[in-house]
């Protein structure tokens, strides 16, 4: 199968949000957490790397993807570069890093660009009747919260969604969160016990925060992952 780019935008520094259609059928099937793979010949060599994709199932070919462009990487920059128009093969989606269901309230532990199967998530299953969700997120700088725009007016809407962005390296007029997203799970889980943990980013973030859950007591069975390297 084939995607053609339709359009992408930088969204952060080095980041950029990217929207495709699937070619060749009508409706792109995928659970909202799963990945495609992007596929290229690089100095000979075929080279593929799995992308999550960023968006709910739309029902239609298209589908959203959100990037950042991995210095001296071999096919990122390759997608930085792509114009609208432009080709690359890709896979059917697929992976286990789905809600579970039926869900329970969930806190979701995102860093960088593995917020993007979070905004699949929310964008499917945040709704009136949906269990509570908590959005942990830890960036650098303020400018690299992607779509924090559209979590924080989820947040507004929906009282049972809470949006925690957490930088770690603050500027002087910041005045929410500090620190990795280890610093505010005690805060985000309270007193309960049976809540699931979904962390999506880099695995020394996504080990880290997994040795800190089973430190407290909570059963692997409760904590769901996906490592981008
Ligand atoms: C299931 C899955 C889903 C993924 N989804 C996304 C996604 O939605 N968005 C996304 O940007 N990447 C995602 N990745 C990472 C992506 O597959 C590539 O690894 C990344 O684009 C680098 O590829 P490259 O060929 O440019 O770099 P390579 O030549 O493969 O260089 C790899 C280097 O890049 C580092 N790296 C990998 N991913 C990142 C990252 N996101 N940020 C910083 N450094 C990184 C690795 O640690 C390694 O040092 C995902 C990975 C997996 C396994």
């Amino acid at each position: 199968m084939e995607a053609r780019l339709i359009d992408s935008r930088e969204i952060a520094p080095g980041v950029r949000h990217f929207g495709f259609e699937a070619l060749g059928v009508e409706r792109l099937d995928f659970l909202p957490g799963q990945f495609t793979s992007f596929k290229d010949m690089i100095e000979g060599k075929e080279i593929t790397r799995a992308y999550s994709l960023a968006s709910a199932p739309s029902g239609t070919n298209r589908f959203e993807l959100c990037l950042n462009r991995v210095e001296h990487g071999h096919l990122s920059p390759r997608l930085f570069d792509m114009k609208p128009g432009d080709r690359m093969e890709m896979r059917q989606p697929l992976g286990q890093f789905v809600l579970r269901q039926p869900p329970r309230d969930s806190i979701f532990i995102a860093t960088g660009t593995g917020i993007a199967p979070f905004r699949s998530f929310l964008q499917a299953h945040l709704n009136e009747s949906s269990p509570s969700f908590t959005l942990l997120f830890g960036v650098r700088y303020e400018s690299h919260l992607l779509y924090r725009t559209e979590f924080e007016e989820l947040a507004l809407r929906y009282p049972h969604f809470r949006f925690w962005p957490t930088l770690s390296r603050p500027d002087a007029e910041w005045n929410g969160r500090q620190g990795h997203v280890q610093t505010h799970l005690a805060e985000a889980v309270g007193e309960r016990r049976d809540v699931d943990f979904y962390l999506c980013g880099l695995k020394e973030m996504v080990d880290d925060v997994r040795g800190v859950l089973k430190g407290q007591g909570f059963d692997r069975k409760q904590i769901f992952y996906e490592k981008y390297d």
